[in-house]
């Protein structure tokens, strides 16, 4: 069977085509995988995902290159018989922000060689953005952004991109931006004087049809530095959404948009110290609220005062604050629990000249909690998800002290 006739290497924007089914698979999912004797439809391969479409109306899902069989066009549908002319679609949006992807890649990829001398090694095209894997040594804000803006000058020169076929030896004498994959006939793209590399993708016919090239955000991986970037119709998807979020944000400050960062980073240390500001407030509100436990609780025959308290609504540093407040007290030992909706807490400690092993009946009263905790004989901490037993769990370690 003659290999498929690749209607895409010619021209990129041809959309609509006529062609002739040379094989077809049934596949037990219902899928039909279709050869035709040449075809528009680009296959998954060099970063770039396949296209989709329509033969005959019916919906073409993937497209896979296969070194024997050609072109597979995996179809969702009725199959047409082997034999069968069919005419073909293909999804011109999608293609058109593949080339947008693909095209840019060349030149974003170029200008990081002719300014920096840093290779591209890897390049996919994802869902929403894509990504290469530039060689470059101490890569900054400041050096992508250069890289960005000579590949966007480009763009917008709307220069001129063609292909051509070549021998090995033909190239070998060429100044190629990398080295072919494969022997034999090559395939050139060459962005004039700008950019001349083997690929077999489909590209735009001029620069400007790109829009523009803008860098998302970049990493340094496996001693790599990644890049996110989107080109055209994408580029302006991303401007979209980050114009969104930044309008968001701005609105909650009532600001202007490109103040919001900055009133961000102002409202995070005024959080911060109005943060250290509660805890010591709270410090000192666990010394009074301490003075009227202690003094409400009556002392026992061995002259031992035990606080047994939940309280409402108290984070583990509360807790722990008031219980260290009433053991300032000699003979004193705190057993404290509190709540949310979520998750108990409990602190349990006592003063020097009191007896009681706290990590051991925290142990015990954690058990009871559905929890964990534990700590030392005279300060122990934990909790647990069962809220329900809080109380329980308290009663139960101050009968184990008496
Ligand atoms: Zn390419």
């Amino acid at each position: 069977m003659p290999p498929t006739e690749r209607l895409y290497y010619s021209d990129s924007h041809l959309i609509e085509f006529e062609a002739r089914v040379t094989a077809r698979t049934d596949r037990v999912s219902g899928w039909t995988a279709l050869t035709l004797d040449r075809t528009a439809f680009y296959p998954t391969g060099g970063g770039q995902p396949s296209d989709t479409g329509t033969l005959d109306g019916v919906h073409v899902i993937e497209c896979i290159d296969d070194e024997d069989n050609g072109v597979l066009h995996v179809i969702q549908g009725r199959a047409p018989e082997i034999g069968a002319t069919v005419s073909g679609r293909v999804d011109w949006p999608r293609r058109l922000d593949h080339m947008q992807q693909h095209t840019g890649q060349h030149m974003l990829s170029q200008a990081f060689v002719t300014l920096f001398d840093a290779p591209t090694r890897s390049f996919r095209v994802l869902s929403d953005i894509c990504e290469i894997d530039v060689e470059i040594n101490n890569p900054t804000n400041e050096l992508i952004e250069r890289a960005v803006e000579l590949a966007n000058n480009v763009v917008w020169e709307d220069r001129e991109i063609t292909i051509k076929t070549v021998t090995s030896e033909e190239a070998a004498e060429l100044p190629l931006r990398k080295d072919p994959a494969r022997a034999g006939e090559l395939r050139l793209i060459e962005i004039q004087g700008f950019d001349l590399t083997p690929c077999g993708g489909t590209h735009a016919y001029r620069t400007g049809e790109v829009g523009m090239i803008a860098v998302r955000s970049w990493e340094r991986a496996k001693g790599l530095t990644r890049i996110e970037f989107a080109a055209g119709t994408r580029a302006l998807a991303d401007y979209r959404r980050a114009n969104k979020t930044a309008r968001a944000v701005a609105a909650l400050f009532s600001s202007a948009r490109d103040d919001a960062a900055k009133l961000t980073a102002r409202m995070l240390e005024e959080n911060k110290d109005l943060r250290h500001r509660v805890r010591a407030l709270e410090a000192i509100a666990a010394t009074v609220e301490a003075e009227e436990l202690y003094r409400k609780t009556r002392p026992g025959s061995d002259d031992l005062r035990i606080v047994a308290e939940v309280l409402e609504a108290r984070d583990p540093e509360g807790l722990k604050h008031l219980a260290v407040a009433l053991i300032a007290h000699p003979k004193t030992i705190a057993l404290l629990g509190s709540h949310d909706k979520e998750a108990a807490r409990l602190v349990f400690a006592r003063s020097e000249d009191a007896t009681g092993d706290m990590n051991a009946l925290m142990r015990e009263a954690c058990a009871m909690l559905d929890g964990r905790g534990g700590g030392k004989a005279d300060l122990a901490q934990g909790g647990g998800h069962n809220i329900t037993r809080v109380r329980e769990a308290i009663d139960s370690a101050l009968a184990a002290l008496r």
